[in-house]
């Protein structure tokens, strides 16, 4: 089985990398399958992309489309145009795309028209939020996917409500936990741990880089001024999106605890998390997380597609306003940590029930 797959952006690279592995280990195990990597170029700051091919020993994409930034349909039409010579100049019988960013509807719909299979990993999940481009990019590409990967059997359920047949659809677990659980032992101290005096228990991590929370300037300056005063002395550690660099500018905020970083390498940005008292985002992925390795995370966003982390893991829900951060943080504050269990099946071995899946195909 030849398969092409598709990476595109930071959460993609995370994603990909323990794919890869179960491949090569089925390789050595002497199984007929063979893959393709190809770069859309969706990401291509150091931080955002050759840093993580470097850490998690991702190999060097046998293509790298290029496409770079742009509005949401140049970005998607320029990926759609250069993935439909890629396949054509290199055809297989299974193009694999994972999670939810433009490279992954825009890849699967290329194929898809080329009747190759497509299989989606993160198949399933729904914020209902139709204002979020990822949630668009997942409903086209489960509308003509072939194989459905899910990391809840929630995810299964909504598929199935969507009428797709039972038989495609595999309740695999999560392959960004199949990372964090091969790279724990990897994990180390940024360089600026000394400089802060960081310590741990004692500092708060921040992300903020959806449109939502990001894109006008004075509500997103509003957030950060109310965080560093919620704050009381504990340092934030904000790793500044580009997105949200390019909306602040050279804006002087004149924070006391709020700290800007550069984007992290996966093994720094772990490490923090890790050995943080907090985390305060608008990532999914950072979400669940926060629920392996049990650290209270509050997510800025009014919904979202990920609610194991909520019910089982270690989630809160905020919504984006400053004033229901402060009101949950404080209750957290009195009453200490909530409990908090790991989802089912979210036992770093996804990637390895994925392709032993697709070998039987
Ligand atoms: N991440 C990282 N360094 C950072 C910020 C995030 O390594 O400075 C990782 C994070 O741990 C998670 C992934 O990038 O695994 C999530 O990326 P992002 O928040 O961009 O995407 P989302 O989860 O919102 O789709």
């Amino acid at each position: 089985m030849k398969i092409t797959l598709v990476t595109g952006a930071r959460p993609n690279f995370i994603k990909i990398a323990p794919i890869i592995k179960a491949i090569e280990k089925k390789q050595n195990e002497g199984a007929t399958i063979s893959y393709r990597l190809v770069h859309t170029g969706q990401h291509y700051d150091k931080n955002l992309s050759d840093t993580f091919f470097e850490e998690l020993n991702i190999p060097k994409p046998n293509s790298n489309l290029e496409v770079k930034s742009g509005s949401q349909a140049e970005q998607t039409g320029a990926i759609m145009i250069a993935f439909e010579k890629e396949l054509q100049q290199n055809p297989c019988d299974l193009v694999l795309v994972v999670g939810d960013v433009n490279s992954t509807m825009a890849c699967a719909i290329v194929a898809k028209k080329q009747n190759i299979k497509v299989a989606h990993v993160e198949a399933g999940i729904r914020s209902g939020d139709m204002t979020m481009p990822e949630e668009i990019n997942r409903i086209v590409t489960d509308s003509i996917t072939d194989y459905f990967f899910t990391t809840s059997t929630l995810a299964s359920e909504n598929l199935l409500k969507y009428g797709v047949d039972p038989a495609n659809i595999h309740f695999v677990g999560n392959v960004m936990i199949d990372t964090l659980y091969q790279n724990l032992d990897r994990i180390f101290e940024p360089i600026f741990w000394n400089e802060f005096e960081l310590e741990t228990r004692n500092y708060i991590i921040l992300t903020l880089h959806r449109p939502s929370n990001v894109d006008q300037e004075q509500s997103l300056i509003k957030l950060l001024q109310g965080i560093d005063k919620m704050a009381d002395g504990k340092k934030v550690i904000f790793p500044i999106h580009p997105r949200t660099k390019a909306i602040l500018g050279e804006t002087n905020l004149e924070l006391k605890n709020i700290l800007f970083v550069e984007p992290q390498g996966y093994l720094n940005f772990m490490y923090l998390i890790k050995n943080s008292f907090a985390v305060i985002t608008d990532s999914g992925g950072i979400s669940e997380e926060t629920t392996v390795m049990g650290i209270p995370c509050f997510t800025m966003r009014n919904n979202t597609e990920r609610p194991e982390t909520q019910s089982i893991g270690t989630n809160t829900l905020v919504g984006t306003s400053i004033e229901n951060l402060e009101k949950l943080f404080g209750e957290f504050l009195k009453n200490g940590k909530r409990k908090a269990g790991i989802p089912e099946l979210w036992d770093g071995k996804a990637s390895e029930r994925i392709i032993d899946i697709l070998l039987q195909k």
